[in-house]
Protein backbone atom coordinates (compact mmCIF):
# COMPACT_ATOMS: atom_id res chain seq x y z
CA UNK A 1 0.00 0.00 0.00
CA UNK A 2 2.78 2.20 0.78
CA UNK A 3 4.55 1.98 -1.96
CA UNK A 4 1.62 2.04 -4.67
CA UNK A 5 1.04 5.53 -2.72
CA UNK A 6 4.86 7.03 -3.45
CA UNK A 7 4.58 5.53 -7.10
CA UNK A 8 1.19 7.68 -7.29
CA UNK A 9 3.37 10.75 -5.94
CA UNK A 10 6.58 10.19 -8.08
CA UNK A 11 4.33 9.44 -11.14
CA UNK A 12 1.74 12.72 -11.05
CA UNK A 13 3.26 15.57 -8.21
CA UNK A 14 1.18 18.05 -9.75
CA UNK A 15 -2.06 16.82 -9.01
CA UNK A 16 -3.06 17.12 -5.08
CA UNK A 17 -6.51 18.90 -5.53
CA UNK A 18 -5.56 21.15 -2.98
CA UNK A 19 -2.79 22.90 -5.11
CA UNK A 20 -6.27 23.62 -7.60
CA UNK A 21 -8.19 24.93 -4.70
CA UNK A 22 -5.38 27.29 -3.59
CA UNK A 23 -4.62 28.26 -7.04
CA UNK A 24 -8.31 28.97 -7.93
CA UNK A 25 -9.23 30.95 -4.67
CA UNK A 26 -5.87 33.08 -5.33
CA UNK A 27 -7.26 33.63 -8.72
CA UNK A 28 -10.86 34.70 -7.74
CA UNK A 29 -9.44 36.88 -5.54
CA UNK A 30 -7.42 38.95 -7.62
CA UNK A 31 -10.43 38.34 -10.65
CA UNK A 32 -11.42 41.93 -10.78
CA UNK A 33 -8.13 42.24 -12.44
CA UNK A 34 -8.65 40.39 -15.59
CA UNK A 35 -12.52 41.15 -15.99
CA UNK A 36 -13.46 42.61 -18.91
CA UNK A 37 -14.54 46.05 -17.34
CA UNK A 38 -15.98 47.34 -20.83
CA UNK A 39 -18.37 44.45 -21.02
CA UNK A 40 -20.95 44.45 -17.97
CA UNK A 41 -24.75 43.01 -18.85
CA UNK A 42 -25.26 39.96 -21.12
CA UNK A 43 -26.61 42.26 -24.23
CA UNK A 44 -23.70 43.23 -25.88
CA UNK A 45 -23.11 42.93 -29.37
CA UNK A 46 -20.40 41.75 -31.75
CA UNK A 47 -19.34 45.28 -32.72
CA UNK A 48 -18.81 45.49 -28.68
CA UNK A 49 -15.95 42.68 -28.68
CA UNK A 50 -14.43 43.54 -31.82
CA UNK A 51 -12.53 46.34 -30.74
CA UNK A 52 -11.35 44.25 -27.69
CA UNK A 53 -10.56 40.62 -29.78
CA UNK A 54 -8.79 43.17 -32.83
CA UNK A 55 -6.86 44.11 -30.00
CA UNK A 56 -5.37 41.06 -28.72
CA UNK A 57 -3.25 41.14 -31.81
CA UNK A 58 -0.95 43.37 -30.03
CA UNK A 59 -0.37 41.22 -26.81
CA UNK A 60 1.01 37.81 -27.70
CA UNK A 61 -1.90 36.33 -29.30
CA UNK A 62 -2.60 35.72 -33.29
CA UNK A 63 -5.75 36.71 -34.01
CA UNK A 64 -7.50 35.17 -38.14
CA UNK A 65 -10.36 36.57 -39.37
CA UNK A 66 -11.34 33.25 -40.28
CA UNK A 67 -14.80 34.40 -42.35
CA UNK A 68 -18.23 35.94 -41.98
CA UNK A 69 -21.44 35.76 -40.58
CA UNK A 70 -24.32 35.38 -42.91
CA UNK A 71 -24.90 38.92 -42.68
CA UNK A 72 -20.95 40.05 -43.16
CA UNK A 73 -20.07 40.13 -39.11
CA UNK A 74 -15.94 39.00 -38.57
CA UNK A 75 -15.93 35.74 -37.50
CA UNK A 76 -12.41 35.17 -35.44
CA UNK A 77 -9.99 32.92 -33.92
CA UNK A 78 -7.87 33.62 -31.49
CA UNK A 79 -5.01 32.12 -30.73
CA UNK A 80 -3.01 31.00 -27.72
CA UNK A 81 0.00 29.13 -26.56
CA UNK A 82 2.44 27.20 -28.50
CA UNK A 83 1.99 23.46 -26.73
CA UNK A 84 1.76 20.20 -27.79
CA UNK A 85 -1.59 19.73 -26.52
CA UNK A 86 -4.96 21.65 -28.55
CA UNK A 87 -7.81 22.93 -26.88
CA UNK A 88 -10.13 24.59 -29.09
CA UNK A 89 -13.48 26.67 -27.57
CA UNK A 90 -16.14 28.29 -29.07
CA UNK A 91 -18.99 30.48 -27.43
CA UNK A 92 -22.36 31.90 -27.88
CA UNK A 93 -23.45 29.64 -31.18
CA UNK A 94 -26.79 30.53 -29.71
CA UNK A 95 -27.03 34.47 -29.82
CA UNK A 96 -28.98 34.65 -26.82
CA UNK A 97 -26.32 32.51 -25.02
CA UNK A 98 -23.74 35.25 -23.79
CA UNK A 99 -22.21 34.31 -20.66
CA UNK A 100 -19.24 32.10 -22.03
CA UNK A 101 -18.35 34.70 -23.98
CA UNK A 102 -17.78 37.33 -21.20
CA UNK A 103 -15.53 34.90 -19.60
CA UNK A 104 -13.87 34.29 -22.36
CA UNK A 105 -12.84 38.12 -22.45
CA UNK A 106 -11.99 37.87 -19.24
CA UNK A 107 -10.12 34.90 -20.37
CA UNK A 108 -7.39 37.01 -22.67
CA UNK A 109 -7.63 39.36 -19.91
CA UNK A 110 -5.67 37.13 -18.02
CA UNK A 111 -3.10 34.87 -20.54
CA UNK A 112 -1.93 38.64 -21.41
CA UNK A 113 -1.42 39.64 -17.92
CA UNK A 114 1.77 39.65 -16.25
CA UNK A 115 1.71 39.36 -12.68
CA UNK A 116 2.46 36.62 -9.88
CA UNK A 117 0.87 34.01 -12.29
CA UNK A 118 2.91 33.85 -14.75
CA UNK A 119 4.26 30.55 -13.69
CA UNK A 120 1.24 29.51 -14.68
CA UNK A 121 0.70 31.08 -17.71
CA UNK A 122 4.13 29.39 -19.08
CA UNK A 123 2.54 25.97 -17.60
CA UNK A 124 0.02 26.53 -20.02
CA UNK A 125 1.64 28.17 -22.63
CA UNK A 126 3.89 25.69 -23.12
CA UNK A 127 1.65 22.67 -22.40
CA UNK A 128 -0.73 23.36 -24.51
CA UNK A 129 -2.09 25.80 -27.84
CA UNK A 130 -5.47 27.11 -26.67
CA UNK A 131 -7.74 27.96 -29.83
CA UNK A 132 -11.09 30.43 -29.23
CA UNK A 133 -13.33 30.92 -31.32
CA UNK A 134 -15.85 33.39 -29.33
CA UNK A 135 -19.63 34.50 -30.46
CA UNK A 136 -19.70 31.98 -33.28
CA UNK A 137 -23.53 33.08 -34.25
CA UNK A 138 -22.71 37.02 -34.68
CA UNK A 139 -26.14 38.05 -36.06
CA UNK A 140 -28.51 35.73 -33.40
CA UNK A 141 -26.05 37.97 -30.45
CA UNK A 142 -27.58 41.17 -32.64
CA UNK A 143 -30.95 40.43 -32.06
CA UNK A 144 -30.30 38.11 -28.34
CA UNK A 145 -31.78 35.36 -30.47
CA UNK A 146 -30.94 31.81 -30.54
CA UNK A 147 -31.34 30.76 -34.47
CA UNK A 148 -29.13 32.49 -36.88
CA UNK A 149 -30.03 34.85 -39.28
CA UNK A 150 -31.44 32.32 -41.71
CA UNK A 151 -33.76 30.65 -38.37
CA UNK A 152 -31.73 27.58 -38.75
CA UNK A 153 -30.32 26.30 -35.00
CA UNK A 154 -26.49 25.83 -35.55
CA UNK A 155 -26.74 23.24 -33.19
CA UNK A 156 -28.40 21.03 -35.84
CA UNK A 157 -26.16 21.93 -38.81
CA UNK A 158 -22.85 20.26 -37.96
CA UNK A 159 -23.89 17.85 -40.59
CA UNK A 160 -25.66 19.70 -43.15
CA UNK A 161 -23.31 22.64 -42.81
CA UNK A 162 -26.16 25.03 -44.23
CA UNK A 163 -25.17 28.23 -42.23
CA UNK A 164 -21.93 29.99 -42.70
CA UNK A 165 -21.31 30.23 -39.09
CA UNK A 166 -21.83 26.36 -38.71
CA UNK A 167 -19.54 25.81 -41.58
CA UNK A 168 -16.74 28.22 -40.28
CA UNK A 169 -16.76 25.85 -36.82
CA UNK A 170 -16.61 22.75 -38.42
CA UNK A 171 -14.34 24.32 -40.54
CA UNK A 172 -12.25 25.21 -37.94
CA UNK A 173 -12.64 22.06 -36.24
CA UNK A 174 -11.51 19.59 -39.19
CA UNK A 175 -8.14 22.35 -39.61
CA UNK A 176 -7.69 21.85 -35.76
CA UNK A 177 -8.13 18.22 -34.86
CA UNK A 178 -7.91 19.47 -31.09
CA UNK A 179 -7.36 17.55 -28.50
CA UNK A 180 -9.55 18.58 -26.35
CA UNK A 181 -12.90 20.49 -27.91
CA UNK A 182 -15.21 22.93 -24.64
CA UNK A 183 -18.78 23.59 -26.05
CA UNK A 184 -19.88 26.64 -24.35
CA UNK A 185 -23.50 27.73 -24.06
CA UNK A 186 -26.38 29.37 -21.74
CA UNK A 187 -29.35 27.27 -20.44
CA UNK A 188 -32.59 27.81 -18.64
CA UNK A 189 -32.10 29.67 -15.55
CA UNK A 190 -34.72 27.32 -14.10
CA UNK A 191 -32.73 24.15 -14.57
CA UNK A 192 -32.49 22.47 -10.96
CA UNK A 193 -30.22 20.14 -9.49
CA UNK A 194 -31.92 16.91 -9.44
CA UNK A 195 -34.92 17.49 -7.61
CA UNK A 196 -33.54 20.11 -5.64
CA UNK A 197 -34.48 23.48 -4.82
CA UNK A 198 -30.70 24.86 -5.98
CA UNK A 199 -30.10 26.07 -9.76
CA UNK A 200 -27.76 24.26 -11.88
CA UNK A 201 -25.57 27.02 -12.31
CA UNK A 202 -22.94 25.16 -14.49
CA UNK A 203 -24.25 21.87 -16.12
CA UNK A 204 -21.41 19.66 -17.97
CA UNK A 205 -21.39 17.02 -20.95
CA UNK A 206 -19.21 14.87 -22.18
CA UNK A 207 -21.49 14.23 -25.27
CA UNK A 208 -22.59 10.79 -26.04
CA UNK A 209 -21.20 9.05 -29.51
CA UNK A 210 -24.18 7.22 -30.38
CA UNK A 211 -27.72 6.51 -28.95
CA UNK A 212 -26.27 3.67 -26.90
CA UNK A 213 -24.60 6.33 -25.09
CA UNK A 214 -21.04 4.23 -25.78
CA UNK A 215 -18.09 5.37 -23.67
CA UNK A 216 -15.04 5.87 -25.83
CA UNK A 217 -11.23 6.52 -24.40
CA UNK A 218 -11.56 10.22 -25.11
CA UNK A 219 -15.14 10.53 -23.95
CA UNK A 220 -13.79 8.49 -20.67
CA UNK A 221 -10.90 11.20 -20.06
CA UNK A 222 -13.60 14.16 -21.04
CA UNK A 223 -15.92 12.43 -18.28
CA UNK A 224 -13.10 12.38 -15.93
CA UNK A 225 -12.07 16.37 -16.58
CA UNK A 226 -15.69 16.72 -15.96
CA UNK A 227 -15.09 15.19 -12.53
CA UNK A 228 -11.89 17.32 -11.76
CA UNK A 229 -13.68 20.28 -12.78
CA UNK A 230 -16.33 19.49 -10.73
CA UNK A 231 -14.38 18.83 -7.26
CA UNK A 232 -13.00 22.15 -7.92
CA UNK A 233 -15.98 24.53 -8.84
CA UNK A 234 -18.09 23.07 -6.27
CA UNK A 235 -15.65 24.55 -3.54
CA UNK A 236 -17.10 28.32 -5.30
CA UNK A 237 -21.57 27.30 -5.94
CA UNK A 238 -21.74 24.20 -3.64
CA UNK A 239 -24.31 21.64 -4.71
CA UNK A 240 -25.49 24.26 -7.88
CA UNK A 241 -23.71 21.66 -10.74
CA UNK A 242 -25.70 19.28 -12.75
CA UNK A 243 -25.41 17.41 -16.02
CA UNK A 244 -26.98 18.04 -19.02
CA UNK A 245 -29.06 16.07 -20.31
CA UNK A 246 -26.81 12.67 -22.44
CA UNK A 247 -29.20 11.80 -25.09
CA UNK A 248 -27.25 12.00 -27.89
CA UNK A 249 -28.62 14.59 -30.58
CA UNK A 250 -26.66 13.33 -34.51
CA UNK A 251 -27.29 16.85 -35.39
CA UNK A 252 -25.32 18.93 -32.67
CA UNK A 253 -21.69 19.72 -33.08
CA UNK A 254 -20.21 18.11 -29.60
CA UNK A 255 -21.51 15.09 -30.28
CA UNK A 256 -20.25 14.81 -33.49
CA UNK A 257 -17.16 16.23 -32.30
CA UNK A 258 -16.73 13.66 -29.57
CA UNK A 259 -17.51 10.96 -32.12
CA UNK A 260 -14.73 11.94 -34.40
CA UNK A 261 -12.17 11.79 -31.46
CA UNK A 262 -11.84 14.98 -29.69
CA UNK A 263 -12.34 15.00 -25.88
CA UNK A 264 -15.44 17.03 -25.86
CA UNK A 265 -16.98 19.46 -23.37
CA UNK A 266 -20.06 21.14 -22.92
CA UNK A 267 -20.57 23.75 -20.45
CA UNK A 268 -23.90 25.14 -19.64
CA UNK A 269 -24.56 28.41 -17.86
CA UNK A 270 -27.58 28.31 -15.92
CA UNK A 271 -28.72 30.79 -12.67
CA UNK A 272 -27.70 32.26 -9.71
CA UNK A 273 -29.94 33.85 -7.45
CA UNK A 274 -29.48 37.40 -7.60
CA UNK A 275 -27.84 37.64 -10.61
CA UNK A 276 -29.40 38.40 -13.51
CA UNK A 277 -27.06 39.65 -15.89
CA UNK A 278 -24.70 36.50 -15.19
CA UNK A 279 -21.46 38.66 -14.06
CA UNK A 280 -20.94 35.99 -11.03
CA UNK A 281 -22.12 33.01 -13.37
CA UNK A 282 -19.58 34.70 -15.60
CA UNK A 283 -16.32 34.42 -12.98
CA UNK A 284 -17.42 30.90 -12.01
CA UNK A 285 -17.07 30.37 -15.86
CA UNK A 286 -13.92 31.92 -15.93
CA UNK A 287 -12.45 29.82 -13.17
CA UNK A 288 -14.00 26.68 -15.06
CA UNK A 289 -11.96 27.06 -18.22
CA UNK A 290 -8.64 28.05 -15.82
CA UNK A 291 -9.29 24.95 -13.50
CA UNK A 292 -9.71 22.87 -16.85
CA UNK A 293 -6.82 24.30 -18.78
CA UNK A 294 -4.46 23.57 -15.33
CA UNK A 295 -6.17 20.04 -15.44
CA UNK A 296 -5.26 19.16 -18.67
CA UNK A 297 -1.83 20.67 -18.81
CA UNK A 298 -0.63 19.05 -15.77
CA UNK A 299 -2.88 16.02 -16.49
CA UNK A 300 -4.19 15.57 -13.05
CA UNK A 301 -7.67 14.76 -15.09
CA UNK A 302 -6.27 11.28 -15.82
CA UNK A 303 -6.15 10.30 -12.17
CA UNK A 304 -9.97 10.82 -12.06
CA UNK A 305 -12.55 8.44 -11.64
CA UNK A 306 -15.59 8.60 -13.86
CA UNK A 307 -17.95 7.70 -11.15
CA UNK A 308 -17.34 11.76 -9.67
CA UNK A 309 -18.99 12.02 -12.88
CA UNK A 310 -21.77 9.39 -13.47
CA UNK A 311 -23.10 10.86 -9.63
CA UNK A 312 -23.66 14.71 -10.37
CA UNK A 313 -26.99 14.92 -10.39
CA UNK A 314 -29.06 15.65 -13.91
CA UNK A 315 -30.97 18.81 -14.91
CA UNK A 316 -34.46 18.82 -14.12
CA UNK A 317 -36.97 21.21 -13.78
CA UNK A 318 -38.24 22.26 -10.20
CA UNK A 319 -37.85 26.07 -10.52
CA UNK A 320 -39.68 28.54 -10.87
CA UNK A 321 -39.33 31.99 -10.82
CA UNK A 322 -42.08 33.10 -8.08
CA UNK A 323 -44.30 30.41 -6.15
CA UNK A 324 -46.80 31.40 -4.13
CA UNK A 325 -48.01 29.12 -1.49
CA UNK A 326 -51.17 28.22 0.09
CA UNK A 327 -53.28 30.36 -1.25
CA UNK A 328 -57.19 30.17 -0.95
CA UNK A 329 -59.40 30.50 -3.84
CA UNK A 330 -63.25 31.17 -3.38
CA UNK A 331 -64.97 31.15 -6.69
CA UNK A 332 -68.59 29.91 -8.21
CA UNK A 333 -69.38 28.76 -4.50
CA UNK A 334 -65.74 26.73 -4.10
CA UNK A 335 -63.34 27.30 -1.55
CA UNK A 336 -59.86 25.79 -1.92
CA UNK A 337 -56.16 25.64 -1.00
CA UNK A 338 -53.83 26.35 -4.02
CA UNK A 339 -49.98 26.85 -4.78
CA UNK A 340 -49.09 29.39 -8.12
CA UNK A 341 -46.03 28.81 -9.80
CA UNK A 342 -45.32 31.83 -12.31
CA UNK A 343 -42.94 32.36 -14.78
CA UNK A 344 -41.36 35.31 -16.60
CA UNK A 345 -39.65 35.27 -19.85
CA UNK A 346 -37.90 37.87 -21.55
CA UNK A 347 -38.51 39.85 -24.32
CA UNK A 348 -36.39 41.68 -26.48
CA UNK A 349 -36.83 45.72 -26.35
CA UNK A 350 -34.93 48.90 -27.80
CA UNK A 351 -33.37 46.49 -30.79
CA UNK A 352 -31.92 43.71 -28.56
CA UNK A 353 -30.38 45.89 -25.85
CA UNK A 354 -33.15 45.78 -23.19
CA UNK A 355 -35.39 43.64 -22.24
CA UNK A 356 -38.55 43.42 -20.55
CA UNK A 357 -40.79 40.72 -19.04
CA UNK A 358 -43.84 38.88 -19.96
CA UNK A 359 -45.51 36.38 -16.77
CA UNK A 360 -47.59 33.48 -17.48
CA UNK A 361 -48.90 30.94 -14.92
CA UNK A 362 -47.09 27.76 -15.01
CA UNK A 363 -48.67 25.46 -12.87
CA UNK A 364 -51.60 25.57 -10.06
CA UNK A 365 -52.35 23.37 -7.43
CA UNK A 366 -50.08 21.36 -5.01
CA UNK A 367 -46.47 22.34 -5.86
CA UNK A 368 -45.29 21.54 -3.09
CA UNK A 369 -42.09 19.37 -4.77
CA UNK A 370 -40.95 22.83 -6.57
CA UNK A 371 -38.99 25.94 -5.35
CA UNK A 372 -39.30 29.26 -6.57
CA UNK A 373 -36.26 32.00 -7.00
CA UNK A 374 -38.76 34.06 -4.76
CA UNK A 375 -41.27 32.46 -2.76
CA UNK A 376 -43.92 33.44 -0.57
CA UNK A 377 -46.03 31.60 2.29
CA UNK A 378 -49.54 33.27 1.39
CA UNK A 379 -51.34 30.88 4.22
CA UNK A 380 -54.91 32.57 5.65
CA UNK A 381 -55.23 34.87 2.62
CA UNK A 382 -57.30 34.66 -0.80
CA UNK A 383 -56.40 35.49 -4.12
CA UNK A 384 -58.46 36.51 -6.97
CA UNK A 385 -57.91 37.24 -10.66
CA UNK A 386 -57.32 40.63 -11.32
CA UNK A 387 -60.44 41.76 -13.60
CA UNK A 388 -60.60 44.72 -16.35
CA UNK A 389 -61.73 48.60 -14.71
CA UNK A 390 -64.63 49.13 -17.20
CA UNK A 391 -63.98 53.28 -17.76
CA UNK A 392 -61.99 53.99 -20.50
CA UNK A 393 -58.88 56.34 -19.86
CA UNK A 394 -57.64 58.79 -22.34
CA UNK A 395 -54.21 59.09 -21.56
CA UNK A 396 -51.31 57.61 -20.18
CA UNK A 397 -51.44 60.77 -17.57
CA UNK A 398 -54.89 59.75 -16.45
CA UNK A 399 -53.36 56.34 -15.36
CA UNK A 400 -50.74 57.43 -13.60
CA UNK A 401 -53.13 59.50 -11.24
CA UNK A 402 -55.18 56.86 -10.56
CA UNK A 403 -55.52 55.74 -6.96
CA UNK A 404 -53.76 52.58 -7.58
CA UNK A 405 -54.90 50.98 -3.81
CA UNK A 406 -58.33 52.08 -4.81
CA UNK A 407 -58.39 50.37 -7.73
CA UNK A 408 -56.61 47.23 -5.73
CA UNK A 409 -59.64 46.63 -3.31
CA UNK A 410 -62.23 46.88 -6.04
CA UNK A 411 -60.10 43.94 -7.46
CA UNK A 412 -59.09 45.37 -11.20
CA UNK A 413 -55.42 45.04 -12.18
CA UNK A 414 -56.18 46.11 -16.00
CA UNK A 415 -57.32 49.56 -17.41
CA UNK A 416 -58.46 50.38 -21.16
CA UNK A 417 -56.40 52.87 -22.65
CA UNK A 418 -58.33 55.02 -25.69
CA UNK A 419 -54.60 56.48 -27.06
CA UNK A 420 -54.41 54.78 -30.62
CA UNK A 421 -50.62 56.17 -31.31
CA UNK A 422 -49.14 54.06 -27.92
CA UNK A 423 -46.96 51.26 -29.05
CA UNK A 424 -47.31 47.88 -27.00
CA UNK A 425 -44.57 47.49 -24.58
CA UNK A 426 -43.44 47.48 -21.27
CA UNK A 427 -44.63 50.40 -18.78
CA UNK A 428 -43.22 51.81 -14.89
CA UNK A 429 -47.08 52.25 -14.34
CA UNK A 430 -48.43 49.13 -11.81
CA UNK A 431 -51.29 48.08 -14.14
CA UNK A 432 -51.61 46.15 -17.47
CA UNK A 433 -53.18 48.77 -20.00
CA UNK A 434 -55.32 47.62 -22.88
CA UNK A 435 -54.91 50.10 -25.97
CA UNK A 436 -58.69 50.20 -26.85
CA UNK A 437 -59.97 46.77 -26.10
CA UNK A 438 -60.74 45.10 -22.81
CA UNK A 439 -58.98 41.61 -22.85
CA UNK A 440 -61.02 38.64 -22.69
CA UNK A 441 -61.85 38.10 -19.70
CA UNK A 442 -62.32 34.29 -17.98
CA UNK A 443 -63.74 33.78 -14.48
CA UNK A 444 -61.03 32.04 -12.86
CA UNK A 445 -57.54 31.94 -12.72
CA UNK A 446 -56.17 29.41 -15.46
CA UNK A 447 -52.35 28.41 -16.63
CA UNK A 448 -51.23 30.40 -19.09
CA UNK A 449 -52.51 33.41 -18.14
CA UNK A 450 -50.42 36.76 -18.01
CA UNK A 451 -50.03 36.60 -13.91
CA UNK A 452 -52.39 39.53 -12.84
CA UNK A 453 -53.81 38.50 -9.25
CA UNK A 454 -55.22 40.35 -6.15
CA UNK A 455 -54.19 38.61 -2.89
CA UNK A 456 -56.28 39.79 0.49
CA UNK A 457 -56.28 38.83 3.99
CA UNK A 458 -59.14 39.68 5.84
CA UNK A 459 -60.07 41.82 3.11
CA UNK A 460 -57.92 44.14 2.93
CA UNK A 461 -55.28 43.96 -0.64
CA UNK A 462 -52.01 41.91 0.86
CA UNK A 463 -50.32 41.86 -2.36
CA UNK A 464 -51.09 42.34 -6.17
CA UNK A 465 -49.09 40.89 -8.51
CA UNK A 466 -48.67 42.68 -12.39
CA UNK A 467 -47.43 40.85 -14.69
CA UNK A 468 -45.23 38.20 -12.58
CA UNK A 469 -44.67 40.85 -9.98
CA UNK A 470 -45.29 40.89 -6.11
CA UNK A 471 -46.03 44.55 -5.36
CA UNK A 472 -46.87 45.62 -1.77
CA UNK A 473 -49.44 48.11 -2.38
CA UNK A 474 -48.34 50.15 0.45
CA UNK A 475 -44.96 50.78 -1.21
CA UNK A 476 -45.89 51.84 -4.89
CA UNK A 477 -43.11 52.85 -6.70
CA UNK A 478 -43.05 54.08 -10.43
CA UNK A 479 -39.15 52.47 -10.34
CA UNK A 480 -39.46 49.07 -10.39
CA UNK A 481 -42.92 48.27 -11.99
CA UNK A 482 -43.08 45.46 -14.87
CA UNK A 483 -46.80 46.48 -16.19
CA UNK A 484 -47.56 45.83 -19.76
CA UNK A 485 -49.25 47.85 -22.45
CA UNK A 486 -50.84 45.46 -24.39
CA UNK A 487 -52.89 45.57 -27.96
CA UNK A 488 -55.57 42.81 -28.25
ZN1 LIG B 1 -27.09 26.65 -26.54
Amino acid sequence: MFNFISIFILIFPMILPAQDIEFLEKVNYGYENYREKTINHRRFKHSDIKPLIKNLEKKNFTVNKIGESAQHRDIYLVKWGNGPVKLFLWSQMHGDEPTATMALLDIFNFLSGNDSFNDFRDLIKNKLTLYFMPMVNADGAELYQRRNIFEIDINRDAVRQQTPEGKLLKDVFDSLKADFGFNLHDQSTRYSVGNSSKPATLSFLAPTIDYEKSISPKREDAMKLISRIFKNISRFIPRHIARYSDEFEPRAFGDNFQKSGTRTILVESGGYKNDPEKQFIRKINFLTLLSAFKSIAEESYKIEDTKVYDEIPFNEKFIMDLLLRNLTVKEAGNEYLIDIGINKEEVNWNEAKEFYFTSSIEDLGDLSVYYGYEEYDLKGMEVSKGKTYPDVFNSISDIESINFLKLYEEGYTNVILKDEKIKPGPTKIPLNIYIQNAPDEYENIMLTQTANLIIREERKVKYVIINGFIINPEEINFKNCNGLILKQ
